[in-house]
């Protein structure tokens, strides 16, 4: 209660007094204003009058302190109100012309909304007309890897609440149902083309809106959750379909992600928070189909994948009494036992390491290594341990279903009750450029995964990730814009690191033993780097002298930039019509856009890397842009390697690239249609069954719900009840008593799943053997297959700011003793980590 006090005393703050005290200019005119509106209707006796007569108080006191006492204000005369208001509205609309204006929320007002220009755009070369950029006022200053968008203030955010206008109280809230068309099932598309569906969810997002006003966040928390258990998954820089259904269609809407997660984090940061929000993930009074879980039912589901589907997946099976199994094939970090076993009083004590330095846990899929530090990864954190601390649920990390558990693993020999598979949209679209697998070109998501998984942002990594510029990205979808921020904002890191530790070298060993060792290629490639590395240094120095933040777009701009060449106009791009506030965040950092660029070749130098890429301009001729690096986001398609590993286990529907789905219909299954916009009979289920038991599919797996992090959700929650009606018989006797079950299973995966390491041995000087204990991996193993060897980032010591943790080693197992479980890996050292 003391803790939740000063939320709703903040909401109700409408006292002159406080203001004045507080010297908040911007809430002092809200008062006056809000009473001078008041006072104008107001009755004698009434409380309106009342405020009237404070303010009038307290204005004679604010010119007396000031020195000017004797000014009139007649306490009675509330006809003075409307002149005092008169004169505010003009006084307020000159000051919202002023440049130097206070950024004060009701200075700002909504504005039209034109669908060809939601970004504010220049052409800054009249060469090149294609080349599109931010304005040079809107540019942002980025440093590094830490959060980079600080969200909005409280007050901002209590204004987009009171911009809502609540539209459940008539059941208009299309921000959470949609817009439906006229006499058909389907919904309206938005200018752009985008289907309104509304919040995939159907989060009760008007109602929270409700709740947040009075400032009751517990309660609007309480709504949220009700649909929306894994919040911390979802919110401001993740999710916008509600945004875009939202009532005002021809005006900004509300911004309802950033009052989601100014919801959910106030909730957090109260003591005890994480575990309050925890607790309605399991228990909610306001969740009427079921307040609370079942018990455990003796039935185990084998969820593959630990992205937003997964997560939310195995959540909800939870609930509903099922044991969970969750595999993923990414290293998955452990969680300091603490946090398990005791409950956390302060959020901050538990997780508050900047993003920078926070460890990479490997949980969350694409919201772990794709999705940048526009939005705080700690709330993966948040989510693994609310998992984590449930009883029937156990998660392995590097685990891949299909090679180190297969279809018939899961069902025969651990005697799973059903898979559900979540394993995303791994396949990467291939263009037709030429030379497109030359040194320096690579897929977008290989560079953002490898960039985020091995750490190489961090300053304290060993890991070894090279790009160079100018670089380019082939792309017009948000992995494009994401991997274009993010080269711009690791190349100033890459060159300073390798600087210092250039510099330490040096000190132990000479320069001319460091150059010794490098080809002529890496040679002018090292001396370019630690050239690059010297200019950030004297910009950081040039920054901390004048008290200012160091400009590294300038820098970055100055090396060639990062540009984002798309085939057709940016309006047409994906990015632009699903989230174009990406790509307005984008600009700010510096990057450009080049329109009507489709791409024909990789050009390489006389080494063999690339150096620039040729492209055929919309409307005819060539073009050529120089480029030491590529980044290819073509697109991908869902996940359906293991068909390919295994094959005719699975029909796939090659419409869609994807599983072909069905649905159950009395105990048969039946093909389902897919539609674009989640309407229809959608089929979670894929065509194989194997004695009764099924195989279903979700999230970027899916094709109805592939392509965003809420549909991934959305599909968890829209289809674990299919899940749940094949069990109905044994869920609903769930007692507890199969306790057992799990018990042996558990302790059986434990012993499969679990690599440890065996022995090592020390060849030569420079090989080492590392026996691996892993009998599942070790049975699966087929010549010339490669595993990956990696250390646990939360365990690796730090020596003299350094993290002694290594990259992920590809390494061939050079023998396999499979009775034993045992594996053998043959190391080369070699690099630094
Ligand atoms: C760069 C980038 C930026 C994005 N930005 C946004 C954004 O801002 N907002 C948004 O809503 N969406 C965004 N998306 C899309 C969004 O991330 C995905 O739609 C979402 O993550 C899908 O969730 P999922 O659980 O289905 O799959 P994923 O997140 O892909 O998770 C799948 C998991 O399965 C694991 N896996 C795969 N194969 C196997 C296997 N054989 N065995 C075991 N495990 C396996 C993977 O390691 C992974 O952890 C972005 C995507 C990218 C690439
Ligand atoms: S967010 Fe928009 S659609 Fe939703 S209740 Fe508020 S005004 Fe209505």
């Amino acid at each position: 209660d003391a803790e939740v006090r000063p939320l709703l005393a903040a909401a109700a703050c409408r006292d002159p007094r406080a203001s004045f005290a507080r010297d908040d200019a911007e809430l002092l005119v809200a008062i006056v204003i809000e009473t001078l509106l008041e006072a104008e209707s107001a009755q004698p006796g009434s409380p309106q009058l009342l405020a009237w007569h404070d303010l009038c108080g307290a204005l004679h006191r604010g010119l007396a302190d000031a020195g000017l006492p004797g000014a009139k204000y007649a306490g009675e005369d509330v006809g003075l109100a409307r002149k005092l208001l008169d004169l505010f509205d003009r006084w307020l609309y000159a000051l919202s012309l002023q440049e130097e204006r206070p950024d004060w929320v009701f200075l700002r007002l909504p504005r039209p909304l034109d669908f060809q220009q939601l970004v504010p755009l220049r052409r800054p070369r009249a060469d090149r007309p294609e080349i599109l950029a931010g304005h040079e006022e809107h540019q942002r200053r980025r440093d590094g890897f830490r959060l980079t968008d600080p969200r909005m203030s409280a007050r901002e955010v209590r204004s987009e609440i009171d911009y809502c206008i609540y539209c459940h109280e008539r059941e208009k809230d299309s921000c959470a149902k949609g817009f439906a068309e006229k006499d058909s099932p389907r919904y309206r598309k938005n200018p752009l083309g985008t289907p309104l569906t509304g919040c995939p969810l159907e989060e009760r997002i008007s109602e929270m809106h409700t709740a947040a006003r009075e400032g009751d966040f517990l309660s609007a928390l309480a709504l949220v959750c009700i649909d929306n258990p894994m919040a911390p998954g979802t919110g401001h820089r993740i999710c916008n379909d509600c945004m875009k259904a939202c009532v005002y269609q021809k005006q900004d809407p509300v911004n309802i992600p950033q009052i989601e997660t100014r919801v959910l984090s106030d909730v957090l940061r109260i003591r005890w928070g994480f575990e309050i929000w925890s607790l309605l993930t399991r228990w909610n009074p306001l969740r009427f189909e079921r307040q609370h879980p079942r018990p455990y039912s003796g039935v185990n589901v084998l969820v593959v994948g630990m992205g937003p589907a997964g997560y939310t997946l195995a959540h909800h099976l939870l609930n509903e009494g099922f044991g969970v199994v969750g595999i993923d094939g990414l290293k998955i970090e452990p969680i300091a036992e603490h946090l398990i076993a005791g409950p956390i009083e302060r959020i901050d004590d538990a997780f508050g390491a900047a993003l920078d330095e926070r460890v990479t846990s490997g949980f969350g899929g694409v919201s772990e290594y794709g999705i940048t530090v526009r939005w705080d990864k700690t709330f993966l954190d948040i989510l693994h341990l609310n998992l984590a601390r449930r009883t029937h649920f156990r998660l392995y990390g590097g685990t891949r279903f299909g090679g180190t558990v297969t279809l018939e693993d899961a069902f025969d020999r651990y005697g799973f009750h059903h898979i559900a598979l979540a394993a995303g949209a791994g396949k990467p679209t291939v263009i037709g450029l030429k030379n497109n697998l030359i040194r320096g070109v690579r897929k977008a998501s290989d560079f953002l995964m490898a960039l985020q998984l091995t750490g190489a942002f961090k300053k304290g990594s060993l890991a070894s990730l090279q790009v160079r510029l100018p670089a380019v990205v082939i792309g017009g979808g948000l992995t494009a814009i994401d991997a274009a921020t993010e080269l711009a904002a690791y190349y100033p890191i890459q060159v300073e690191k390798l600087l210092d530790r250039h510099e330490k070298l040096c000190e132990s060993a000479g320069e001319e033993m460091v150059f010794s060792v490098l080809d002529p290629e890496e040679r002018h490639i090292y001396a370019e780097a630690l050239e690059h590395g010297r200019e950030v240094r004297r910009e950081r120095e040039r920054a901390a002298a004048a008290n200012d933040e160091p400009d590294f777009a300038r820098l970055v701009k100055a090396w060639g930039g990062v540009t984002i060449a798309y085939r057709k106009t940016l309006n047409d791009s994906p990015a632009y019509r699903l989230n174009h506030e990406e790509v307005i965040k984008a600009l700010e950092e510096g990057i450009a856009f080049a329109e009507g660029l489709s791409p024909v070749e990789a050009v390489p130098d006389s080494h063999g890397g690339v150096e620039a890429v040729k492209f055929t301009l919309r409307g005819g001729g060539e073009v050529t842009l120089p480029a030491r690096t590529v980044c290819v986001a073509a697109g991908t398609s869902p996940n359906t390697t293991v068909e390919k590993e295994a094959p005719d286990r699975f029909e796939v529907d090659p419409g869609h690239s994807a599983f072909r789905s069905f649905r159950i219909e009395n105990g048969k299954l039946v093909p389902a249609e897919v539609t674009d916009d989640l309407t229809g009979a959608i089929g979670f289920f894929t065509s194989h069954s194997s004695g009764g038991r099924y195989v279903s599919f979700f999230g970027d797996n899916h094709p109805a719900y592939a392509g965003s992090v809420v549909k991934a959700m959305a599909s968890a929650k829209d289809g674990y009840p299919h899940i749940a009606r094949l069990f109905a018989h044994q869920l609903e006797r769930a007692d507890g008593s199969a306790q057992p079950v799990w018990a042996a299973l558990t302790a059986r995966l434990d012993g499969d799943l679990r690599a440890r390491v065996h022995e090592i041995k020390r060849l030569t000087p420079t090989i080492v053997e590392v026996i691996v204990r892993a009998p599942a991996a070790a049975r699966g193993f087929q010549p010339g297959q490669f595993y990956r060897l990696q250390d646990f980032e939360t365990l690796a010591p730090e020596v003299e700011g350094t993290r002694l943790q290594m990259e992920g080693l590809a390494l061939t197992g050079a023998w396999v003793d499979r009775e034993r479980g045992l594996l053998s890996l043959i190391v080369l050292e070699m690099g630094s980590s």
